[in-house]
């Protein structure tokens, strides 16, 4: 099950993939987290990427495409399909990753489009804290941690991303509109899209795609059973 997870900052893509992550095990692959920690490792990868990212642009097409095809292409890890979160961002990266998958001769099923509100995602990222430790996500009203500024997971620090800010956030929707708006066109044309409210809580969400995802399985069942 190969899936993209497509939808402006705070549509809740992470804490939807950490979600079906517990239940089912397939893989949350996020561009976003793999940035965080190339800048935290203090690696020269980070180094080049942490302005890109700390003001809310996009990091260059050709750094973050080999980054993904990187992990992509490491078989054990995503033999069993994945949630791609935070890439494709932009139309070329669109077309690249749909080379890189038709390579490996395993391209994805479907691109879930979650569509949220601009008042709700300013209260979501204002809001929202994360764990330095294992990546957990908390919201300062909508999910606080048991314990302040402590993970409930693992005991780790929780902190605020520099990129939420409220000003950066501003900028991140733009440049969402700008550069991802045309990646959505792209999926609905080769039929792929599913679209879903994301100003709803996730409880809801996380059944959407669920049903989404037996739905899917379900069809491609039909078809291999009529080819027999
Ligand atoms: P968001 O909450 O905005 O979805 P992410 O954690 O996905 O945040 O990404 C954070 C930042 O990392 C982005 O604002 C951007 O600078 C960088 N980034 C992540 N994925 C990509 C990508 N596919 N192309 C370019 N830049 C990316
Ligand atoms: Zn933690």
């Amino acid at each position: 099950m190969r899936i993209i997870l497509l939808g402006p900052p705070g549509a809740g893509k992470g804490t939807l993939a950490g979600l079906i992550k517990e239940k089912s095990g397939v893989v949350h692959v996020s561009t976003g987290d793999m940035l965080r920690e190339e800048m935290k490792s203090g690696s020269g990868l980070g180094q080049e990427v942490k302005n890109f990212v700390e003001s809310g642009g996009l990091v260059p097409d050709e750094v973050i495409t080999k980054i993904l095809e990187n992990r992509l292409t490491r078989k054990d890890e995503v033999a069993k399909g994945y949630m791609l979160d935070g890439f494709p961002r932009t139309q070329p990266q669109a077309e690249v990753l749909d080379a890189i998958l038709e390579k490996i001769n395993q391209p994805i099923d479907f691109a879930f489009y979650m569509e949220a509100s601009l008042p709700v995602i300013i209260q979501r990222l204002t809001g929202r804290r994360i764990c330095r430790q294992c990546g957990a996500i908390f919201h300062m009203t909508n999910m606080p941690p048991k314990e302040e500024g402590k993970c409930d997971e693992c005991g780790g620090e929780i902190y605020q991303r520099a990129d939420d800010a409220e000003e950066t956030i501003r900028k991140r929707m733009d440049v969402y509109l700008a550069s991802t708006t045309p990646v959505i066109d792209y999926y609905e044309k080769q039929g792929k899209l599913k679209k879903v409210n994301a100003d709803k809580g996730t409880e809801e969400l996380l059944n959407f795609l669920l049903k989404a995802l037996d739905e899917y399985n379900e069809s491609n069942q039909d078809k291999i059973s009529t080819r027999d």
